[in-house]
């Protein structure tokens, strides 16, 4: 089966609103030159007060927004209620998003987010329409111990647990070593498609071949624009989770179209 390719920005902690739109805004304009089959799935996540200005750049004058979709960084699984400073997935659908990252290591470090928090989250992101970018990945040390794989299978295991096969085939993984993500680091190409066939086959064993067949499995960890082209001429990289690199319009046009020249119908 042939998977679309999806590139995705995370923006993290970074761009107030009028730079936000300013970068948006450069990727709309990149992004009007293409049909929407010869383009990727595109993503981008910006931080929460930012979505509804880049909404409206989305929006305005209909060329080019319906091909960039807006995601959400975190979210919670409960519906509302007393959780100062959450988020819920009905917020973010309600706002314009129709993605969400969760369990980035960024917040499984820094916010303690346990597996069983980010399976709680997947399936309130797919029960309210959305689709989970679930991501995952291996320290340093842990590589070296050569426990990587072990390690990722749990993760992802835990984090699709009790989900439908129908749902998994749905949602979007993002494998990011850990030791690659800001660093300038990016894990060899090679060894980042073994990784991705490893969790496509735990997938498989979890949700069926259907599902492991149909779910889009990304690579994130210092992805530029000149590595990705090599990326995703690998069998079953799905396309990649950018941080630093989408931050400026040229760097993630320039990714975008190094996707397309290997892996979309232009
Ligand atoms: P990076 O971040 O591209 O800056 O390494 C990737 C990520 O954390 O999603």
């Amino acid at each position: 089966m042939s998977r679309k390719p999806i590139i995705a920005g995370n923006w993290k902690m970074n761009l107030v609103r009028s730079e936000a739109e300013k970068v948006f805004e450069g990727v709309k304009e990149f992004v009007n030159d293409y049909t929407a089959q010869q383009l990727p799935t595109i993503v981008i996540a910006p931080v929460f007060t930012s979505i509804s200005a880049v909404r409206t750049v989305k929006c305005n004058c209909g060329c080019g927004g319906n091909k960039i979709s807006i995601a959400g960084q975190n979210c919670h699984w409960e519906k509302s209620g007393a959780y100062t400073g959450e988020i819920s997935v009905e917020m973010l659908a309600d706002a314009g998003c129709d993605y969400v990252i969760i369990g980035h290591s960024e917040r499984r470090q820094y916010f303690a987010e346990t597996d069983e928090m980010i399976n709680k989250k997947a399936k309130a992101i797919l029960a309210g329409g959305l689709i989970p970018i679930i991501c995952c990945g291996e320290t340093l040390e842990q590589r070296e111990a050569g426990i990587t794989d072990k390690w990722i299978s749990g993760q992802i295991k835990a984090a699709l647990e009790g989900i439908s096969s129908e749902d998994v085939a749905k949602s979007v993984i993002a494998y990011e070593p850990i030791w690659a993500i800001g660093t300038g680091k990016t894990c060899d190409s090679d060894e980042a498609n073994r990784v991705i066939a490893m969790i496509r086959s735990v997938v498989k064993e979890v949700a069926g071949a259907e599902a492991a067949d149909a779910i889009r499995i990304l690579y994130g960890g210092s992805v530029k624009p000149s590595t990705i082209a090599e990326q995703m001429s690998k069998s079953d990289i799905d396309g990649a989770l950018v941080g630093g690199a989408s931050l400026k319009a040229e760097s993630f046009n320039e990714i975008i179209a190094n996707t397309m020249k290997v892996a979309c119908n232009v």
